[in-house]
């Protein structure tokens, strides 16, 4: 099967169009882009992705992100042509994206949750640790379509290790842009070990952001999540929920709000499949901020000068996001939370994100530092591994348990966005004995 794509405007009065060969990341009139496709999408293809579950030796099958390659086929090619489109899918052996929902039952009674109505999804199972290498692997796909010699990126460290660990087994160069001290030590020599260019940047990761966006307008090619490319790839983590459940969606999805890049991806893929009819329901999303770092939450929710901030048919309110920014400055109110990855007051795809939570009638809620430790180390006790901003969505199911918006029969699952690379951050926690899943290492004496 073959899919002609393109992009296009994400604003509706917009809508202007663009050859997938060109490389931006924005339209002329400064918005976001999506990656569009022509052609008829059938119900049918689930038995197709089903059974390469059973990969016979094709790595693009295993993939977990590439196995449902008709549906992020930007590159036009073949489907069934494993010759062609060998040359061109970027995988990591097939690794990224054999991920699935998973019961865990420690995990659901302390959000209070009947066992069978809650799961979580472990994207930290990804080689490089995180559900960015859902994104990469296409995204690069992208670069390597075009000839790109060299990936750049600004990065809280997961990107920057997943760019890294595809850029070096690809041949590409990576030159990534960190905010100094800012990220997980863990996460940064991932970026050494896989030689990536390491430019550590004064300032926050918005301000290391802005840095690739201006190299991007001097034609870098950009591997953030304002990379429309990158964002297919990161669809499938919906499809992998979706195929694990016979397709018949959750009520709920829940995930941490960085740059929104997951937001407004997951937003895409149940908007696509709703099109094609193959889901009736739409699951309800909910984009968890760290309360250290809450301005969507803020402006969603009419925090900020009592005006819910919303999608407004593509009519985002501009000035308003502006002025909240001109705030932020003025107050010198940085971002400031342990859960590093989320440490971002400033998302780029916040247009796209609000996009996704209209479309899914979905809320913005906020969780504290210690909830968010407490998630990991529950997450812990199941066996699993999460890092700190993953476990927002542990916190965020607990509070809406118990506020009664998430009922009991609901169904419910949490994405666990990345493993543990702050390693001192358990250790700090299990050996203090007035956190509430403590367990410190007792000392043996020897008779
Ligand atoms: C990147 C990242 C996030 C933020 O995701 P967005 O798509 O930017 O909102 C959350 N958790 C982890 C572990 C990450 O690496
Ligand atoms: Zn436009």
């Amino acid at each position: 099967m073959k899919v002609k794509a393109r992009m296009q405007c994400i604003i509706p009065s917009c809508s202007k169009r663009y050859n997938i060969n060109e490389m931006r990341t924005q339209c002329d009139c400064g918005n976001l882009l999506d990656i569009k496709y022509e052609g008829n999408f059938s119900k049918k293809l689930c038995e197709i992705f089903y059974d390469r579950r059973n990969p016979r030796g094709n790595i693009f099958n295993e993939s977990g992100v590439w196995r449902f390659r008709e549906l992020i086929n930007f590159i036009n090619e073949d489907s069934e042509d494993y010759d062609e489109y060998c040359k061109v899918f970027v995988s990591f052996d097939g690794a990224e994206g054999r991920t699935r929902p998973y019961e865990m039952i420690k995990v659901a009674k302390y959000v209070d949750m009947p066992p069978g109505n809650v799961f979580f999804q472990p994207e930290g199972l990804n080689p490089s640790g995180s559900f960015k290498d859902n994104g990469i692997s296409t995204g690069l796909t992208h670069a390597k379509m075009l000839g790109v010699k060299e990936a750049i990126c600004a990065s809280t460290g997961n990107t920057s290790a997943s760019l890294a660990m595809y850029a070096a087994n690809e041949g590409i160069k990576a030159t990534i842009y960190v905010p100094k001290g800012k990220i997980a030590p863990g996460k940064l020599s991932q970026a050494f070990q896989f030689s990536a260019d390491i430019f550590q940047v004064e300032g926050n990761f918005d301000d290391a952001l802005q840095v690739v966006l201006e190299k991007g307008a001097h034609g870098a090619y950009i591997m953030n999540s304002v990379n429309p490319f990158r964002l297919e790839g990161q669809k499938t983590i919906i499809y992998r929920i979706l195929e694990y459940f016979d397709w018949e969606p959750p009520d709920w999805i829940v995930f941490p709000r960085g740059n929104m890049g997951n937001c407004s991806a997951f937003g895409k893929a149940i908007m696509e499949l709703y099109k094609w009819g193959w889901i009736k329901k739409i699951p309800r999303f909910v984009s968890v901020d760290a309360a250290g770092a809450n301005t969507f939450f803020k402006m969603y929710n009419g925090l900020y000068r009592d005006k819910p901030l919303r999608w407004n048919g593509g009519e985002v309110n501009d000035k308003l996001i502006h002025s909240y920014y001109e705030y932020l400055d003025k107050e010198r109110i940085k971002p400031k939370t342990s859960a590093t990855a989320i440490q971002i007051g400033r998302p780029v795809n916040i247009k796209k994100g609000l996009r996704s939570l209209d479309f899914t009638d979905g809320i913005s809620t906020q969780v504290t530092d210690k909830e968010m430790e407490d998630g990991v180390a529950i997450v812990g006790s199941n066996g699993f591994d999460c890092e700190q901003a993953s476990a927002a969505c542990v916190a965020a199911i607990k509070q809406l348990v118990k506020d009664e918006i998430i009922r009991k029969d609901d169904k419910v699952v949490g994405i666990l966005t990345g493993r543990l690379k702050d390693a001192q951050m358990i250790v700090s926690y299990r050996s203090n004995s007035k956190n509430q899943f403590a367990n410190p290492p007792k000392t043996y004496k020897r008779t």
